[in-house]
């Protein structure tokens, strides 16, 4: 692929701020997640250089490696967005700026130790609004139960919702399922919504979303 991912970049922020200036609201209620999984930190720098400041990482380990490697720079800020493993929650505790895909209680625990003495870490719990069986996520019903279980624990601040619904071409289809993140955020009172991807982010804006998680348009397919 010849364009760079500075030209990337720039055209998936246009469209963000397109999305926007569609919905009415203004470019700063979305934050832009670039997501680096399987991608090389040469091309983190080069969106870095370009301005921009969050990654999205799914795997534990990734993440602790990048991070290391790009320790020097300032203000990047890391966004753990995959399930973890309780036993790999030591690698993005102290490294990360956001989780985005809490769901398990015993995973909450661990990180809320892990966080012990720093800022508290702002999390998203996952819902599984696409009713798939085999994804992460909560059950929407489960929802309440779970926030007043991880609201208990200290460490960890709990700012929104998240979910990845099964991409789809049927746009009613992809906008119900961000819409019923919305609500659900809504009646748990949680400000943030983190939804939308390189298939579906101008309809999740559309729809709500404060942060969008975008890999493909950015850095090209993944091997
Ligand atoms: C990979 C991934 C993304 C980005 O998906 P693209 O289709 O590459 O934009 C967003 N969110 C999560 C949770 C992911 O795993």
């Amino acid at each position: 692929m010849s364009t760079s991912v500075a030209e990337r970049l720039a055209a998936v922020r246009r469209r963000v701020e397109e999305a926007c200036a569609r919905a009415g609201r203004p470019v700063e209620s979305v934050t832009l997640v670039a997501v680096s999984k399987l991608k090389p930190a040469a091309l983190i720098r080069e969106a870095y250089a370009a301005g921009q400041r969050d990654f999205g990482e799914n795997y534990a380990q990734e993440l602790r490696d990048k991070a290391a490697e790009l320790a020097e720079l300032e203000g990047l800020r890391w966004h753990a967005i995959g399930p973890l493993q309780t036993n790999k929650v030591k690698y993005v505790a102290r490294v990360a700026s956001a989780f985005h895909a809490l769901d398990r209680v015993e995973v909450a625990r661990e990180l809320s130790k892990r966080r012990e003495g720093a800022p508290p870490l702002p999390c998203y719990a996952e819902v599984n609004v696409g009713g798939e069986a085999t994804k992460s996520g909560l059950e929407p019903a489960a929802v309440g139960d779970f926030l007043a279980r991880v609201r208990e624990l200290p460490g960890l601040r709990l700012v929104g919702l998240m979910s990845l619904p099964p991409p789809t071409d049927d746009e009613a289809l992809a906008r119900g399922a961000f819409r019923t993140l919305r609500e659900l955020a809504a009646r748990h009172g949680l400000p943030e919504l983190s939804m939308g991807t390189t298939h579906d982010f101008e309809l999740a804006i559309a729809e709500g979303a404060t942060v969008v998680r975008v890999g493909t348009a950015l850095f090209g397919d993944r091997a």
